[in-house]
């Protein structure tokens, strides 16, 4: 028998899955339990395993979640099934992601974001409490923790002292977003809704991610059509995936909702779904800048994925649906720079390195560790070209 109690956050009743390679092997699917990781593939022997991703892992559904969860627990506590130091393995990108959506679902950061960039417009758009706001994102650049993240370059809002030209080169305001993402595993068919209260029957876990912005192309193009350029050069997200039933210690009723939403998206019995207590730190070059916390959200993760659906579009496994920045309602509790700009914090400069830390309260008491988000700003490329 192993030690049942893991440090930091990774015991045996948190269990995240990744997909790792051992020194000399192949990708398979493994489990962090305290600083090693369990090959789950050979634990269990089961061919979705050791496909090098944890697709066919999500889409098993729920009952394969359970069983295969049940058979973690087990394979952690077996001094017989092989495990590495997470120091000496090569971790991988864990999923392949389908369609990613991001929302925007923090009221504390829709009033910031709009205080800043649309200072005499209403702090909240017409549909803001009415429906969660979001938009479609690019699923082909969400890239796994480490991965460096290049200045992107694009148009910017002429200089007022030009002659109407946009302003072109690399991004002045390059920002980060404290999210959090989560991964459908399960799909829905074409035309079907996903009510409020099959978010367990279709979600399998969670991850952290870092929605890196550049706030000065976001600006000149976004208007009227939304977020593109500006966000779509890359998405981070942590290398471990958090399941659901690692997290039944850590939901909680959010702060309210006013006026009370339409009926598919609150529950069968006309509550309003709950969120998760998950606290967020940012840290930037080693400095903790906040600490951002998810319970503070208005719209929960479940309303979400039921709005995502309602009009018949259909998610499928890997599909990856974010939080939108996640602040709280104090000047330490912001997720972007650009909220704290207001305060006197600037943004990203080259070779600066973003991490995202997440906790939440475990199943059995204590804490678990959500994987982290790692990104470290490369310069610009093509600078020269226009
Ligand atoms: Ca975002």
């Amino acid at each position: 028998m192993r030690d049942r109690q893991g440090p930091e956050g990774f015991g045996a009743d948190h269990l995240p899955y990744g997909v790792f390679s051992p020194p000399g092997g192949g990708p398979r699917v493994g489990v962090r339990y305290a600083d090693r990781v369990v090959d789950l593939a050979a634990a269990t022997g089961l061919p979705a395993l050791a496909t090098g991703s944890l697709d066919a892992l999500l889409a098993l559904g729920p009952s394969g979640w359970a069983q295969v969860r049940e058979q973690a627990a087990l394979a952690v506590a077996d001094a017989g099934v092989p495990a590495y130091d997470v120091a000496t393995v090569a971790l991988h990108a864990p999923f392949t992601v389908g369609d990613y959506v991001d929302f925007y679902a923090s009221e504390h950061h829709a009033r910031n974001a709009a205080a800043v960039l649309r200072p005499d417009a209403p702090a909240l758009p017409p549909a803001w409490r009415h429906l969660p706001i979001g938009y479609h994102g690019r699923a082909q650049t969400v890239v796994p923790s480490g991965t460096p993240v290049v200045r992107p370059v694009g148009q910017g809002r002429p200089p007022a002292d030009g002659d109407g030209t946009p302003a072109f080169g690399p991004t002045r305001r390059l920002d980060l977003e404290a999210e959090l993402g989560f991964v459908v595993g399960a799909g829905s068919a074409l035309g079907e809704r996903v009510a409020v209260d099959a978010f367990a029957d279709h979600v399998f876990g969670v991850v952290g991610l870092n929605d890196w912005s550049a706030r000065d192309l976001q600006g000149w193009e976004m208007a009227p059509l939304g977020p593109f350029l500006g966000k779509s050069f890359a998405t981070s997200v942590s290398l471990w995936v958090t399941p659901l039933a690692a997290l039944t210690g850590a939901w909680t009723d959010l702060p309210g909702q006013d006026p009370t939403p339409l009926p598919y998206l609150r529950s069968a019995d006309g509550s309003t779904p709950r969120g998760l207590d998950v606290a967020v730190e940012v840290v930037l070059d080693g400095e903790v800048l906040s600490r951002p916390p998810y319970a503070s959200t208005y719209w929960a993760p479940a309303q979400m994925l039921a709005h995502l659906t309602v009009n018949g579009a259909s998610v499928r496994p890997g599909d990856l649906f974010a939080s939108g920045t996640i602040s709280g309602p104090g000047e330490d509790q912001l997720g972007s720079l650009l909220e704290m700009s207001t305060h006197g914090r600037g943004f990203l400069e080259d070779g600066q390195e973003v991490v995202l830390r997440y906790s939440a309260p475990g199943p059995a008491g204590g804490r678990i560790t959500l994987g982290e988000v790692r990104g470290r700003v490369q310069p610009a490329r093509h600078v020269g070209d226009t």
